[in-house]
């Protein structure tokens, strides 16, 4: 084999483990948790030969152990950490230390899961998979020719969009979120009950992510920007009872000092509006 189809392979192979990383964390994100186990072994595989892949454009003969060996053994090739502290070496801090520690994270679940002592963090596991990926991205951006997108099969190429994307990818992490608390609390409208509804659109960043949550004083947060607002949230008049929203309401202050709302008759604007 010659070293130009060794590097070729290198990155052949890297751009295989990336298409199946990404089809497995689409299983994954489609309701296959077991999925995201191998989308992390592929992961992983796809970032050690793409940074073998880029030290072997510097000089084929750097990805071998000992290049200044007497004879040149093939079986010995360097590791990922080898590659990286090569390429913090030529200029220091080219790989961060965030950066690094999601490696290690990655190395550490890989071997955790090559060891059957692998317990799923859905949530963790996603995030930091889709940081470590914008993180290699931008590397490939600013340190190599590689050019990923255009070898990205089109089956996968919403989750590279998602995945190389952050503000998607926290969206589309805030919309399963909201989906979870409207699976949890079943609403039956039609039974006439004045159940309050468990799901709005968001005011503040204009997504259907304001849902029911006990911790909010409001008793709905944002599950995307965090906003436990909006004019639409459920309320009830203060002096009559009755279910309206709160931005059918009039705010007074009482002798006391608390709010009062009042709805559209009780605040005496019926009686205005008549009265025009
Ligand atoms: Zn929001
Ligand atoms: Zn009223």
């Amino acid at each position: 084999m010659t070293t130009s189809t060794h590097q070729l392979d290198l990155l052949d192979n890297a751009l295989d483990s990336l298409a199946e990383a990404l089809a497995k964390f689409e299983e994954g994100d489609a309701g296959e948790p077991k999925a995201y186990k191998f989308a992390v072994l592929h992961m992983a595989h796809f970032i050690e030969l793409v940074f073998k892949h880029h030290i072997a454009e510097k000089h084929p003969l750097l990805i071998y152990k000992e290049p200044f060996g007497q004879k040149l053994d093939r079986n010995k090739t360097i590791t990922l950490w080898d590659a990286v502290n090569f390429i913090n070496n030529e200029a220091a801090d080219t790989i961060s230390k965030e950066f690094r520690a999601d490696l290690e994270w990655l190395k550490r679940l890989r071997n955790e899961i090559e060891h059957h002592r692998f317990t799923m963090d859905v949530p963790q596991v996603r995030i930091t998979i889709g940081r470590l990926f914008r993180s290699v991205l931008e590397f490939l951006e600013d340190y190599s020719d590689v050019e990923i997108e255009s070898h990205i099969p089109a089956r996968t190429m919403e989750t590279f969009q998602i995945l190389s994307d952050e503000y998607e990818f926290r969206r589309r992490d805030a919309l399963r979120e909201a989906d979870a608390v409207e699976e949890a609390n079943p609403r039956d409208y039609s039974s006439g009950d004045d159940e309050p509804p468990v799901r709005l659109d968001c005011p503040n960043c204009d997504n259907p992510t304001l849902v029911l949550n006990e911790d909010s004083d409001t008793g709905y947060r944002c599950t995307f920007c965090g906003n436990e607002e909006s004019d639409d949230l459920p309320a009830t008049c203060d002096i009559c009872g009755v279910q309206t929203t709160i931005g059918e309401l009039d705010f007074w202050e009482t002798e006391d000092g608390q709010p009062e709302g009042r709805c559209y008759y009780c605040s005496g604007r019926y009686h205005a509006d008549k009265d025009d």
